[in-house]
């Protein structure tokens, strides 16, 4: 079975940890969001890309689920006493993958050339693609202004309040080599538990890849990052609001309107059945918190189990 995940970063990247146990990793592709992508001190970075590839690799710090485990911050350190914004924590191994991915760009490489290089020296076994090699900017609209989403998530804490979200340059964009053919070649396709808005909003946003997830005839099959009322983790719930998506699995749904087939939800929200199935989505009722290993996989086998 071909399949694509369109993926976040730290809930993704779990569930693809678990889903690459399930399936043979060489019939994925992962399409990343890069709208959260950010330039800083010079150099360009790919979290959501980094975290997927990371995790993968076997190279992620699992405390913080984000960077490589082990590495230390010398550089941080040195660029505070320099002076530097250091809001955003880059650690001494981490910033070897921006400089590597920084110089290769400016080289005239593209980030879907960049990526497919990093994937091969983490021994990533999946395909991962970049949603786009132009870039989509998200960011937030907040009662003091517009705000870079990585100063909204990372600087300000998630803590100011959500007005609007925005993909700049979205409707100038071109999906990433590859995106489109492999989403109409799939046999499925498993949007991950990412935040609706910014991690799979973007990817949404660029033109042709939604047209695409309508035309191919794989059964779409997403997982609700949002359980028992609330997001598990991070600020999916302000951002739904914001968009006027309800903050359940319904509202969802409905930010994957017209080409979702089915919705994995969990236990806690077993009541949503019906108006999910009423909207032609077939729910699909499990545990669905990934605090194990055990249940990364076990959420990856309920998502695939119906789509062959
Ligand atoms: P980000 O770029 O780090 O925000 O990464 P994602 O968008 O991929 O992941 C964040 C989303 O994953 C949040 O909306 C969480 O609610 C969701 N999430 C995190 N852990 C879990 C889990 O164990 N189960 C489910 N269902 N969702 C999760």
């Amino acid at each position: 079975m071909k399949l694509v995940a369109l993926a976040g970063g730290t809930g993704a990247a779990k569930f693809l940890r678990g889903l690459c146990r399930v399936i043979d990793p060489a019939d994925l592709t992962i399409v990343g969001n890069t709208g959260d992508d950010v330039e800083l001190w010079g150099l360009y970075i790919s979290p959501d890309l980094d975290t997927v590839g990371y995790t993968l690799g076997g190279l992620i710090d699992e405390t913080k689920g984000w960077g490589v485990k082990g590495d230390t911050f010398q550089c941080r350190t040195a660029m505070a006493a320099l002076g530097n914004d250091t809001y955003f924590a880059l650690g001494d191994q981490d910033l070897a993958v921006h400089i590597y991915r920084t110089e290769q760009l400016r080289g005239g490489k593209s980030l879907s050339e960049v990526t497919e290089s990093l994937r091969n020296k983490w021994s990533v076994a999946c395909r991962l693609l970049p949603m786009s090699d132009d870039r989509v900017a998200t960011r937030i609209k907040t009662p003091g202004g517009w705000l870079a989403f990585q100063e909204y998530f990372v600087r300000e804490r998630c803590k100011p309040e959500v007005l609007d979200v925005a993909y700049d340059g979205a409707e100038r964009s071109h999906p990433g080599p590859g995106v489109i053919e492999a989403i109409l070649a799939a046999d499925a396709v498993i949007i991950c538990p990412s935040n609706p808005v910014s991690s799979i909003g973007p990817i949404l946003a660029v033109p042709g890849i939604r047209e695409a997830l309508d035309e191919t005839r794989a059964k779409v099959s997403a997982i609700s990052p949002i359980v028992g009322g609330g997001a598990v983790s991070g600020p999916a719930g302000d951002m739904m609001r914001a968009k006027g998506f309800e903050i359940s699995p319904l509202g969802v749904a409905a930010a994957y309107t017209g080409f979702l087939d089915q919705l994995v939800i969990d236990y806690a929200d077993e009541i949503s059945c019906e108006a999910l199935r009423a909207r032609g989505v077939a729910p699909v009722v499990t545990e669905s918190i990934m605090g194990t290993r055990e249940r990364e996989v076990a959420l990856a086998r309920a998502a695939i189990e119906r789509l062959g």
